[in-house]
């Protein structure tokens, strides 16, 4: 149960003052749902403004606050802006630009002839100054004089800055004293704030302390809940599973398995031999060929005499691993069942009544797999498909009830550092598929600019007629949906107009039904070309794919662009990948695209991706889903991750039920990260 003192950060948004239905849904789309969320959607950054007495202190480009008289209003005919001239103290002329509706605001705020105070960016256009859309216009200096340095937000459409400065201060005055949870000396040593604090100072100013402090608490939670996970396995009792192999024997693979594929099936083996339950990460690229891995694991369990399950993160994975499983363990007269949300009825009966009695020795599905309702004769195996990295302790939580725990087997597509591992998977054990299978061909990765939009479409009409398909992916954000979804479906009427029923659409919000019929004629090789968002990236093997377009290619994070591109070259056709990108990029942009050309090396590009990026960054990695972590950027996680880790430790080593002072103090740390799960481990927790 969560304490009562978090009460107030978790009531949801519409609680607060002045929202209702029409700005709950903006800030649900932000992941603002609840109180909490608000007080911890961060500035994105700080506007500093320079207050000036006149516009010959001001150059172009910064942000001013400074007195203007209008003295004329220029409405430009049709759609046009609408002006307001002004004049400083000395004479100067300065437009007031709006478009659209701010406009009607504009009339009534800037009577001519008198004085407002006026806060924004001066700007040129032409021989003319300028500030659009004014920050603020007030009557009086002394209301502008706490405006100097002002939060930026994170927007969605139908908010703007002032409301959502406007409910972060109400977010923050509900939020209540909350007791120490950080070793004291380090935050002495910091000079860390305390939390609420610190909660004030990051929204004020860019306070590195403050952000320190708040990242280092969700740190310190992750690193708390991986290790309750880890310390409640050891405790645990498991089954030790050994197989005799009959069942292997009989598969038929078309290939021999490498090195890598040996060594980490035998460390699972050696695993699962154990009296406490194994949890292992299988970390592997796209295409290192983890899914024999997890076939040989499933059937040392079932050679064992139980079952073993394995948990897919889409509806779409769940049927393509089952499609595979199931052909490859056909020689072996193993009974493989997919199990979804969507089974219902008879089936669904039929499945479960399976899973008790036994008769199905693997299933595979999504979540609905741990459901209640789902009950098993002996489950000896869970494996973890996990791609994305959200939630690894919280699907391993799934793993951790009944009587006798099953052993764990989490798999992962990204290849992230080394020092990230630690921070997503804790102190798990890890098998890494280094090595990829024989004869892969290279992918030919090119950047293309948009411009040449027209070539690349060209390309694609002869890559079909010569028989291969082809997936053209467009950017999805959470932050963008409309726009997005808009653009990919703009893209697919324009390839539809010229490859007709040979494009499919599929993406996020696309009805399950009509995703997988869509899926089905791409996979099936009726549709030649794929539109997509990055719901692909998950799942989706088709050999005969053999060309990638990624539009705006910048706009995605670099594990994305590389586990996208990993769904060409699967065949044994030289495969193509087309990173579209804008006009214009910045260095940064230009050097991790180019990274891209060069390497197919996850490992190698997950590095220096990180180091490209370097500190300081704010956003990207967070938008991108790159990150298991909300508060927390790259930066932080690298300097503080290591300090959260070992002051985690000391404190289960002192204290493992949580029980002192300090450790109740955790757990409301843990219940705030909503890392609770690893309190529910805690005996008596
Ligand atoms: P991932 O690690 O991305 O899940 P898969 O398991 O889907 O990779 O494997 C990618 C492809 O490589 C599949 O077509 C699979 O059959 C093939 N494959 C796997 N292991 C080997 C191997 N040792 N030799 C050759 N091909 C392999
Ligand atoms: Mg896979």
């Amino acid at each position: 149960m969560r304490p009562d003192q978090l009460n107030p950060l978790f009531v949801e948004s519409d609680a607060l003052d002045g929202v209702g239905p029409k700005l709950f849904k903006p800030l649900e789309k932000l992941g603002l749902a609840r109180v909490k969320d608000i007080a911890y959607h961060l500035p994105e950054r700080f506007v500093l403004r320079h207050a000036v007495d006149n516009l010959d202190q001001a150059s172009v480009g910064e942000q001013i606050v400074v007195a203007l008289t209008p003295v004329d209003q220029r409405a430009s005919a049709g759609r046009g802006p609408y002006r307001v001239m002004a004049q400083d103290s000395l004479g100067n002329i300065c437009a007031l630009t709006y478009f659209g509706r701010a406009s009607y605001t504009a009339r009534k705020q800037l009577p001519l002839g008198e004085k407002r105070w006026i806060a924004g960016r001066l700007d040129q256009y032409g021989q003319m100054l300028q500030i659009v859309h004014p920050d603020h216009v007030e009557e009086e200096s002394s209301r502008l004089a706490g405006k100097l340095v002002e939060p930026v937000y994170r927007l969605a459409e139908g908010l703007t800055q002032p409301r959502v400065a406007g409910l972060v201060a109400q977010a923050l005055a509900r939020a209540p004293e909350l007791p120490e949870w950080i070793e004291p000396s380090l935050l002495e040593r910091q000079k860390w704030p305390a939390w609420r604090d610190a909660l004030m100072l990051a929204h004020k100013d860019e306070h590195a302390a403050a952000r320190d402090r708040l990242a280092y608490d969700e740190l310190l939670a992750s690193s708390l809940a991986l290790m309750l996970v880890k310390e409640s396995n050891r405790t645990r009792r498991g089954q030790p599973l050994q197989g005799n192999g009959s069942l292997r024997a009989k598969l038929q693979l078309p290939f021999g398995l490498t090195g890598a594929q040996k060594r980490s099936i035998g460390e699972i083996e050696g695993d699962m031999a154990q009296g406490h339950p194994m949890l292992r990460l299988l970390q592997g690229d796209v295409g290192a060929g983890k899914t024999v891995v997890a076939l040989e694991s499933m059937l040392v369990a079932v050679e064992a005499g139980t079952q073993a399950a394995m948990l897919a993160p889409t509806e779409i994975l769940a049927r393509q691993h089952f499609e595979t499983i199931r052909r490859l363990a056909a020689p072996t007269g193993v009974n493989v069942a997919l199990f979804t949300g969507r089974d219902k009825g008879k089936a669904r009966e039929s499945i479960l009544m399976g899973l008790v009695d036994g008769s199905i020795d693997i299933v595979i599905g999504t979540h609905a797999i741990f459901q209640e309702a789902v009950a098993y004769r002996n489950l000896g195996l869970v494996v973890i498909d996990e791609q994305h990295r959200f939630g690894v302790g919280q699907r391993l939580m799934l793993t951790q009830k009944g009587r006798v725990t099953p052993h764990c087997l989490a798999m992962t597509a990204t290849p992230i550092p080394r020092t990230l591992t630690l921070a997503q998977y804790g102190e798990m054990d890890v098998s890494r598929l280094d090595e990829m299978p024989p004869g892969r061909q290279a992918i030919d990765t090119r950047v293309v600019s948009i411009d040449r939009i027209a070539d690349v479409v060209s390309g694609i009409e002869r890559h079909i007629a010569g028989g291969q398909q082809a997936y053209w992916v467009c950017p999805m954000v959470r932050e963008n949906e409309g726009e997005d979804l808009a653009a990919a479906e703009a893209r697919y009427a324009s390839l539809k107009e010229r490859f007709g029923d040979a494009v499919v659409l599929v993406h996020g919000q696309l009805k399950p039904e009509l995703k997988d019929a869509a899926m089905e004629r791409f996979a099936s090789g009726q549709a030649k070309v794929l539109v997509a968002t990055t719901v692909i990236e998950v799942g989706v093997d088709v050999p005969n794919a053999t060309l990638m377009v990624i539009e705006q290619a910048e706009r995605f994070g670099l594990a994305q662009l590389h586990q996208l591109r990993g769904r060409v070259g699967r065949g044994s056709e030289k495969s193509v990948c087309l990173l579209l990108r804008g006009a214009e990029l910045s260095e940064t942009a230009k050097q991790r695209l180019a990274l891209m050309r060069e390497t197919q090396d996850g490992f190698r590009i997950a590095e220096e991706d990180l180091e490209l990026r370097g500190g300081g960054e704010l956003l990207g990695t967070r938008q991108s889903g790159e990150s298991a972590f909300n508060v927390a950027t790259l930066d932080q996680i690298q300097r503080l991750l290591p300090l959260a880790h070992d002051d985690a430790r000391l404190l289960i080593d002192r204290d493992g039920g949580l029980a002192s002072p300090r450790g109740e103090a955790a757990r409301l740390l843990l219940y705030l990260f909503e890392r609770d799960w690893g309190v529910q481990l805690l005996r008596g927790g």
